[in-house]
């Protein structure tokens, strides 16, 4: 019997609200609550059970103190954006709620990707008996559960691994992203880091490509080194990790329109005057493209993101690669939400299951797979993102 509050009622939130509701054995009273009400009323309609929805601006700490006040939430399960993550934490330590997020917190002026101001909650959460779950999506997220359970299962010691995810689906528009086009092209145009040897190696955004071979039929697509910001947290955890990368399929159309616009000033993140007034260049460009909501019924195709996690096992060196492959038609069906929201949603609500059910339970900040990864990778085969493992000898060399 408990209680969730859910914050943000985008192409995640609408999964995240159809998930929970699917789980009715453990979510028994839901709310939506996002900026605009009656995305949270359309949402509702779809859902075959009945939830209560709210209007909450989620930059305001009094206000969202009110909201959680008001409805005595076990959990707060903040699928907003990533600006928001801090004000939802202190309204949380404010009325004693435990926080759920899939994305770590970014400051509105710089692209950062860093756990560090999330991190700095620990003592506060930690001293309130609370527990925050931090990045419950699908990278971060089944990417570092992924790896634990690599860790778990397979391998004595790990000492690298590569992030790989592909979106080997097509909505058929010129140009557009599949989630918050704002969110993604700060990712997307920040410089690439990875791990090397004890430190992060810079080089430029998007400037190392390979081709992967990606299973089950989808065979050969380019795959571009990026930041992201589950390795931060991974290499914390598993400090043995000598060399942490993450690689992105990215087509060349869209790295086509994605360089004009950026040559053109389209994505800058600081303010312009125009006409008399101060614009974010790439907030106005977010109002023109697609709202990635609406891509849904028009995506085909399937994603697949995992993980090769390489290290020793009896002193050998071996791999092991861990997927899941979803397909964006079927998760329309389920959700109204195409695959790149259903694989986000449903770890945010398996994640948020896990704490609910006592399964992963502490006092503090963590990260994913300071946990044990065996009950939510049961969970993502039983709610609709299975898994596939498979081992190999030697090293991938990406
Ligand atoms: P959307 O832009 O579709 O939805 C965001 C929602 O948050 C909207 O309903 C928006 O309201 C609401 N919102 C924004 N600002 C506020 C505010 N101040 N107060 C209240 N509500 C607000 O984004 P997505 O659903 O695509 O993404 C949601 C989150 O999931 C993001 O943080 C994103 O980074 C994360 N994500 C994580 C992934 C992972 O694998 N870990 C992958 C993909 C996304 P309105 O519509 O009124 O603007």
């Amino acid at each position: 019997m408990s209680k969730v509050l859910i914050i943000g009622a985008g192409g995640v939130g609408r999964v995240v609200a159809h998930k929970c509701a699917q789980a009715k054995d453990v979510f028994t009273e839901i709310t939506l609550a996002s900026r605009t009400k009656e995305k949270c009323d359309a949402i509702a309609a779809e859902l075959p059970v009945a939830i209560g929805t709210a209007a909450v601006d989620a930059d305001n700490v009094p206000e969202l103190v009110e909201l959680i006040r008001a409805q005595k939430p076990d959990l707060v399960l903040n699928v907003a954006l990533p600006y928001q993550d801090l004000t939802i934490m202190d309204a949380c330590l404010e009325t004693g709620v435990d926080y759920l997020d899939t994305a770590n917190y970014e400051p509105l002026d710089t692209a950062k990707f860093e756990y560090r101001w999330q991190w700095e909650y620990q003592e506060r959460f930690k001293e309130k008996g609370l527990m925050a779950l931090l990045g419950s999506g699908f990278d971060p997220g089944v990417t570092n559960v992924f790896t634990a359970s690599a860790v778990k299962h397979h391998l004595d010691v790990v000492e690298e691994i590569d992030i790989i995810d592909a979106n080997a689906g097509d909505h058929g528009q010129p140009f557009a992203t599949n989630f918050n086009p704002e969110i993604n092209i700060r990712e997307v145009t920040a410089p690439c880091r990875h791990w090397q040897d004890g430190e992060w190696v810079e080089t430029g955004a998007l400037k190392t490509k390979r081709v992967y071979d990606f299973p089950e039929g989808i065979g050969e697509m380019n795959i571009y080194r990026m930041y992201h910001e589950e390795m931060e947290s991974l290499v914390k955890h598993f400090p043995t990790i000598k060399k942490a990368q993450f690689w992105m399929t990215f087509s060349d159309n869209y790295l086509k329109h994605l360089e004009v616009l950026q040559n053109v000033g389209m994505t800058r993140i600081d303010p312009v005057i125009y006409d008399g007034k101060e614009i974010v260049p790439l907030k106005f460009l977010k109002a023109v493209l697609p709202d990635p909501g609406s891509l849904g019924p028009l995506t085909k195709g399937r994603t697949c993101i995992g993980v090769v996690a390489k290290g020793l096992k009896d002193g050998v060196k071996k791999q092991v690669y861990i997927y899941n492959i979803c397909d964006h038609e079927a998760c329309y069906r389920e959700t109204n939400s195409q695959a790149v929201s259903y694989t986000t949603g449903v770890p945010a609500m398996i994640g948020a299951m896990m704490m609910l059910t006592g399964k992963w339970r502490g006092e503090g900040v963590f990260n994913m797979e300071q946990f044990d990864p065996d009950p939510f990778m049961d969970a993502l085969n039983n709610y609709g993102l299975p898994w596939t493992v498979v081992p190999g000898d030697g090293w991938l060399e990406l």
